[in-house]
């Protein structure tokens, strides 16, 4: 009789640069112990110029597949043989796949974030006001996941107004969103506004910029939420001090790992468990 468990583990890993800060090898870890796969997963520090390369050297080595982060998503993008919708509406990779058939291409931010405010955090989007400040890779992530959800009302805005309004100006093209209405503002302009759920997904919680944001811009039990994780950002101090609840983006980096989890592997895993883990260090 034939034993059904593999003598070697399934590879994969995550490439970036840098990547010595990544958590993704230790929610994988404890992803694969929860769901008895038989797997190992590793960082992987990429050379600016030689994503393509490395990722044509883990295909040869075997691996199954690999996550993909800053500054390489818009590279996996183009590597890709075959994208998923979400990674097409999103424009940029975060999950690779090494099938038979090629490269396919995959993007779990959006479904991420999405999962995380409504399953850990409660709060249906459906209905809601929500602004999304940022228009770089990540807001582009999320920007379908949560058009999906069918908000009230979604307005972008960026300090580079114009890349706001063309993420305005490809979801009016695409039509697919036609009952939701969908803005593009300057920070000025949004005085006298209010959401109730505001997403920071700009890098300012890397550098502890402040956001030109009106002290009035939260609804009453608004959530703020900061795609940022591991400290409070200057963002969420403020909508501490405007009385919004306040989230981090440490449930997103779980959710959308859990998601890459169960694009690869066909099991979804529990993620309250580590979540709590990496926060209490
Ligand atoms: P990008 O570099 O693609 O975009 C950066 C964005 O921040 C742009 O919109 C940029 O505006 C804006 N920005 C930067 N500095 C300032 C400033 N001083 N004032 C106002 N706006 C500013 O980064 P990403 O989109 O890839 O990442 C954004 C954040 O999201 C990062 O903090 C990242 O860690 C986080 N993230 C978290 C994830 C998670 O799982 N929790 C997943 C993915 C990202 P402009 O266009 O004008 O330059």
């Amino acid at each position: 009789m034939s034993s059904t468990l593999p003598n070697t583990p399934d590879y994969y890993a995550v490439i970036g640069h840098p990547i010595e800060h990544s958590k993704s090898p230790i929610i994988h870890a404890a992803f694969a112990k929860d769901t008895g796969q038989y797997l190992q997963y590793e960082r992987i520090l990429a050379p600016l110029d030689g994503f393509v390369h490395t990722v044509k050297t883990l295909q040869q080595q075997g691996y199954k597949g690999a996550n993909v982060t800053v500054p390489f998503k818009f590279e996996a993008f183009q590597l890709a043989h075959h994208l998923t919708e979400r990674a097409h509406d999103a424009g940029a990779v975060n999950t690779l796949i090494f099938s038979p058939e090629g490269i396919v291409g995959d993007n779990t931010d959006g479904a991420g974030l999405v999962r995380d405010i409504e399953q850990n955090l409660h709060i249906k989007i459906s209905g809601k006001r929500v602004l999304l400040i940022g228009a770089g890779g990540a807001a582009e992530g999320v920007l379908h996941p949560i058009l999906a959800q069918s908000p009230a009302l979604l307005v972008i805005t960026n300090r580079t107004l114009d890349k706001a309004l063309s993420m305005v100006k490809k979801v009016e093209e695409q039509g697919d969103y036609r009952y939701v209405s969908v803005n593009a503002y300057a920070f000025e302009d949004l005085s006298g506004q209010q959401f109730d759920i505001v997403i920071n997904a700009t890098s300012t919680g890397l550098t502890d910029s402040t956001l030109p944001l009106p002290s009035t811009i939260f609804a009453p039990n608004a959530l703020a939420y900061d795609m940022m994780y591991g400290r409070e950002t200057p963002f969420m101090t403020f909508a501490y001090q405007h009385g919004a609840q306040v989230a981090d983006g440490l449930g997103m980096l779980v959710e959308q790992a859990a998601e890459a989890f169960f694009v690869w592997r066909g099991i979804r895993p529990v993620t309250q468990v580590i979540m709590q883990q990496i926060r209490a260090g």
